[in-house]
């Protein structure tokens, strides 16, 4: 039997027997199964109902990109970016036209190409992504592929971001990959 445990913003897949007990690691208390999964819920969840979509954490980003892809290519592998240094919020600069974005770390300041993005950023017209809500310049960054059907290479990628500060959710840009082998911008995103 394999369960998964929440363990400091990690989720870790753990076997062990029927009999064993979950420990959340931030309250050091004993929970059932059922307790778990409602604490893993209320980790992921969009709020549909306003304005804007809102995720209550990163990895809504690609529940988001999946809906919002859906008329289209839909995004049915998703990565969220995460920098080296262990920081998941970004300045996120794009050129929709030109296909290319790139991310900077708001804590180490490291700036990362994101996928193919090296190679049409010297024609590129950035623009700076803030928050359409609260004018935050701090987003969660992940990235959307829709593959071919046939292979694993990339037809097309969705750049999204959340609001680190409100949550809210959106596509800054997207672009047409089309050429393989294409599968390892999945790592670097
Ligand atoms: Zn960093
Ligand atoms: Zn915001």
């Amino acid at each position: 039997m394999s369960l998964v445990v929440f363990l400091g913003g990690q989720y870790h897949i753990t076997a062990h027997s029927s009999r064993a007990r979950i420990v959340t690691a931030t309250s050091g208390q004993l929970v059932g199964r059922a307790g778990l999964i409602r604490t893993l819920a209320l980790q992921m969840s969009i709020d549909t109902t306003g304005k804007w979509w809102v995720g209550s954490a990163p990895e809504d980003l690609e529940e988001y990109l999946a809906a919002y892809s859906s008329d289209g290519y839909e995004s049915s592998v998703f990565r969220l970016a995460l920098c080296t240094c262990g920081s998941v919020q970004f300045k996120l600069e794009a050129d929709d036209n030109e296909g290319t974005a790139r991310r900077t770390c708001t804590a180490c300041r490291m700036e990362h190409f994101i996928c193919d993005s090296e190679d049409y950023w010297s024609d590129a017209e950035p623009e700076t992504w803030q928050c359409v809500e609260c004018h935050s310049s701090s987003a969660n960054v992940g990235v959307g592929f829709a593959l071919y059907a046939d292979s694993s290479d990339i037809k097309w990628l969705y750049v999204g971001a959340r609001c680190s500060t409100c949550g809210v959710l959106g596509c800054f840009a997207g672009w047409k990959v089309g050429y393989g082998p294409s599968n390892d911008l999945l790592n670097r995103v």
